[in-house]
């Protein structure tokens, strides 16, 4: 008997159908944080009537209170889209997605790697192969990072885009391409330089963090930052900040320096707040 194959064949780039295509209407791409630190992440992301949450890095109680502050439901999310197995990215996502009977898409990697796996629906990703969810085109990039298959996205409506980076040792050639032209931005800023190297961290521990595949630092994202911008990089927000070896003012100070950019279009996101809705263009 023929099995229909789903999975991409290695290497290979599946592109699903897309509610995009049929619409003539003119979609919306919005996107708020909900808490962005090492010590947990979720961002939420409106394409029209689709609801995407990238990462569930707190309690499902947490999630659920967060959501509700901005005025959202867990009732409304489309899809969980999840970048690695780490805590900070998982805490939550087995809890909410059993109780709200919600679908996670993920790498095969990061699942087998979930301390949780019991999930009421998995989507398998591959790291290069753009889907669609409702109206939303999710664009997976692999990342840099001691995890087992981690990847981040770029979120677009058909036009506009928007994109995660965070958990990266350093900035790939190929994230640089996906990131380029790029309509706003989540990028990592995780530490200081001499905050890390001057801080009580055992040397093991220090060099996880500022190794290829750890995390971004102040001056790393700094001056990617400037590599890539360009007129229409409307907003760009620096979030993942550590709470021992970074402050949000030195994030915003290095960044902001090298960039020649500041005021309302460089944010820092906060460890533990929820940030506000910002409609990109
Ligand atoms: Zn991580
Ligand atoms: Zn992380």
């Amino acid at each position: 008997m023929a099995v229909l194959q789903l999975e991409p064949a290695a290497g290979g780039h599946v592109d699903r159908c897309c509610r995009l295509s049929s619409r003539d209407q003119q979609v919306s791409l919005q996107f708020i944080s909900l808490g962005s630190g090492s010590n947990g992440n979720a961002t939420l992301v409106r394409v029209a009537d689709t609801l995407l949450l990238i990462d569930a890095g707190f309690s499902a109680k947490a999630l659920c209170d967060r959501m509700q502050s901005v005025g959202v439901s867990a009732d409304d999310l489309t899809a969980i889209l999840i970048s690695h197995e780490h805590s900070d990215h998982v805490k939550g996502v087995s809890v909410l997605a059993r109780k709200y009977n919600i679908p996670v898409w993920l790498t095969r990697g990061t699942f087998k790697r979930l301390k949780d796996p019991k999930l009421p629906e998995v989507e398998f990703i591959h790291p290069h192969g753009s889907f669609c969810l409702g109206d939303a085109k999710v664009s997976p990039f692999p990342i840099p990072h001691d995890a087992a298959e981690p990847c981040q996205f770029v979120v677009s409506d058909g036009s506009r885009r928007f994109a995660v980076a965070t958990d990266m040792g350093f900035v790939t050639p190929y994230v640089r391409e996906q990131l380029s032209g790029i309509d706003a931005l989540l990028l990592e800023s995780n530490y200081d330089g001499d905050m890390l190297k001057n801080g009580s961290y055992p040397y093991a521990l220090r060099g996880r963090i500022d190794g290829r595949y750890g995390h971004l630092s102040n001056e790393q994202a700094a001056d990617f930052a400037r590599s890539l911008e360009h007129s229409g990089l409307q907003r760009l927000y620096l979030g993942h900040l550590s709470g021992n070896n970074n402050t949000p003012d030195c994030a915003y100070a290095t960044v902001a320096d090298r960039l020649q950019r500041g005021g309302d279009d460089l944010h820092v996101l906060q460890r533990t707040r929820v940030g506000e809705w910002f409609e990109v263009a």
